[in-house]
């Protein structure tokens, strides 16, 4: 066990370290692998070419996300992991319950233990609607290890998957089955970045905030709106405008050698 220490908030990186933290003591509690450690680290990096903030784009494909979610109600899930679910256990819970879609723990390093945890995790957070070690389960086409090991009544069935902080060749597994995929990931450049039909380019917590207000804005929204949303939402575009951002903020750096100011604070989890 490590020793735990109290994170002052007037710390400059408040936010980051406490995200830390709670890999950390996920990692201890055996939800956390160490290569989702690492995973964590790739995403701060791209976390301070962005800001630090949920932009524009990213607020634009988190209303496409829950649209879609929303719109292909009963068949759509959102699957979470060891990284999700350590750092936003209850926003999860929260989106869950109030688009009444449910979790699955589904995982790229599957052991059983271990999704036993994760869904005790999440239950205990709150969530109620959780696809876990009960489910009846079969495989993604194509991902014939543990790690394609998904749930019936879950994502083998649903049209559409919300997703985070996931391999990109699960992602093109989910491709591939047909599914329209919604996935946060702050690397604009990694597969799976590349290869959802919407990519939320954003930290996990923040672009969970941002789904639950889209959540209240969208849940009392007529099937045409929804179906509007999606049909007018272009990836491509908002994966150039992040693209874009980063560019932005590395022109700036290049011109005065000084970044731009870091972003705000986020608010209590
Ligand atoms: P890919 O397999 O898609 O090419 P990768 O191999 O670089 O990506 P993985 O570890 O497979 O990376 O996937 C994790 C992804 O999640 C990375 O792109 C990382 O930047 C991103 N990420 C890590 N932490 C967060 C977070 N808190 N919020 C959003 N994205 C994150
Ligand atoms: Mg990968």
């Amino acid at each position: 066990m490590l020793d735990r220490f109290e994170i002052p908030r007037s710390h400059p990186r408040y936010w980051s370290l406490l995200l830390r933290e709670r890999l950390v003591e996920a990692f201890e509690a055996g939800i956390v692998v160490p290569q989702g450690l690492i995973a964590h680290g790739r995403g701060e990096a791209f976390d301070y070419l962005l800001g630090e903030v949920s932009h524009g784009f990213a607020l634009k494909a988190v209303e496409a996300a829950v649209a879609g979610l929303i719109y292909y109600k009963p068949r759509s899930v959102i699957s979470v992991n060891g990284n999700m679910a350590a750092l936003a256990p209850e926003l999860l819970a929260e989106l869950s319950e109030a688009l009444e879609v449910p979790l699955e723990v589904n995982l790229f390093y599957r052991t059983e233990e271990r999704v036993r945890r994760i869904e005790e995790h999440l239950r205990a957070h709150g969530a109620r609607r959780v696809l876990g070690a009960g489910c009846r389960r079969t495989h993604l086409p194509g991902l014939e290890s543990p790690r394609g090991i998904v749930c019936v009544e879950g994502i083998h069935s649903a049209r559409f998957v919300l997703l985070g902080i996931e391999d990109g060749d699960r992602t093109e597994a989910l491709k591939r089955a047909g599914k329209t995929v919604a996935a946060v990931d702050l690397n604009p450049f990694s597969r799976t970045a590349q290869t959802a039909d919407i990519t939320i380019v954003d930290e996990l917590t923040r672009a969970l905030k941002a789904a639950l207000k889209a959540a209240e804005r969208l849940s009392s929204a007529e099937p045409g709106e929804l179906r509007g949303i999606l049909d007018s939402y272009d990836n491509r575009a908002v994966l150039s405008s992040a693209f874009k951002a980063i560019l932005d903020r590395l022109s700036h750096a290049v011109e005065r050698g000084l970044i731009l100011e870091p972003g705000p604070g986020r608010g209590d989890l």
